[in-house]
């Protein structure tokens, strides 16, 4: 087989990431990222920094790759199918475009008969009248929204008309779900209808911004295997190749939802990479590219912690770490509040 060189968009930490495990299938990796700084830069083969309407840009990056994936989910669908004209882009870019949307997303999940908080669309303002049913509730923007952004809590119908929407954008209002637990399915599909599953995963949130995931999750057998019955009909019905992840909510009376679709490896699924023998990042590379279905593994129980804002300090001034403990510092140059820095990951 001639060398595949994996083109990837999006230059963050799962590009990073991504990048690391391909190196080590000998795959080289071609980076294309709208910002200058993108840490994923010190860990690929070359970097092409770019806007993603720039068409020389994009196509002095096509030239030099076989495949091409992506790291995040908000990549102009038009982009991602005129790059599917041109070389293969695995998810493929109508995965994207239907994920990108949080309204179509849901229908197509209860399309399959699987359960999601209850949800209705606001396209003006008069749709804000007589949703009593929705509330309590959390509005999202329909499209773009990541970590908590451009979502509101919403206690009464004043909480919304006092919002001043910008009804340029669309917007979704959901029914909160009481809480009792959040859990991820990472599942990697082949070409073949093959499938590796991980074990679900327990994610504990703060400000809506993952902080806490560990396996194995405390949840009775019956949501384990639901929830990975769930996770893999999506990702058949989505003919999928790579890797993806299901979120799901679980409420105090044990119902299970599908919160949304991530069309891409995920935070949740960092301890993979120390806790089994093949990591997420490594089988969405295998199953993009073609290459043999190693699998799947447990080495360990983990729990991984975020590292967010200036939580990485004290990391960067060199804490100890013992021999089970694995610090990942993404690289990024400025340090922001909220933004995502790096992960310790503690094999238990
Ligand atoms: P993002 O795209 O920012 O990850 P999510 O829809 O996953 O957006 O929301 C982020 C977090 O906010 C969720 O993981 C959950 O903790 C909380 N949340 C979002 N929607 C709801 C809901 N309908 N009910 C309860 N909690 C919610
Ligand atoms: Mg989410």
């Amino acid at each position: 087989m001639s060398q595949i060189t994996l083109g990837i968009i999006g230059g963050g930490q799962l590009g990073s990431m991504l990048a690391i495990a391909a190196k080590k299938l000998n795959i080289e990796t071609i980076i294309f990222c709208d910002d200058a700084e993108a840490p994923a830069q010190n860990f690929c083969n070359k970097f092409i920094f770019g806007d993603y309407n720039n068409k020389e840009k994009i196509s002095e990056f096509l030239n030099l790759v076989s495949i091409v994936t992506y790291e995040f989910e908000n990549i102009p669908f038009e982009t991602l199918n005129e790059i599917n004209k041109l070389k293969p882009v695995l998810p493929k870019p109508s995965v994207n475009r239907l994920i990108q949307h949080r309204l179509a997303e849901k229908d197509f999940v209860n399309n399959l008969n699987i359960r999601t908080t209850r949800y209705v669309s606001i396209e003006k303002k008069s749709d804000i009248e007589a949703l009593e049913d929705f509330l309590p509730g959390i509005l999202k923007t329909t499209t773009l929204g990541y970590d908590g952004k451009g979502q509101h809590p919403i206690k009464s119908i004043e909480d919304l008309s006092s919002l001043n929407l910008d009804f340029s954008k669309g917007y979704i209002l959901e029914k909160l779900v009481k809480l009792k637990k959040e859990i991820s399915i990472i599942i990697t599909r082949f070409n073949n209808h093959k499938y590796e599953i991980y074990e679900p995963i327990e994610n504990t949130h703060e400000d809506q911004i993952l902080k806490h995931s560990k396996i194995p999750a405390e949840i009775g057998e019956k949501i384990f295997n639901q929830s990975k019955e769930w996770a893999t009909l999506i990702a058949e019905e989505l003919k999928y190749v790579g890797t993806l992840c299901v979120e799901f909510f679980i409420d105090r009376n044990d119902n299970l939802y599908v919160n949304e679709i991530a069309p891409r490896v995920h935070n949740s699924g960092h301890l993979t990479i120390n806790a089994y023998n093949i990591s997420q990042f490594e089988n969405h590379v295998r199953a993009v590219c073609g290459l043999e279905q190693v699998s799947l593994k447990k080495l360990s129980n983990a729990k991984m912690i975020n590292l967010i804002g200036n939580q990485i300090s004290n990391y960067r001034n060199s804490i100890k770490l013992n021999d089970n403990e694995f610090f990942f510092d993404y690289l990024k140059k400025e340090i922001k509040e909220k933004r995502k820095m790096g992960h310790i990951t503690t094999l238990v």
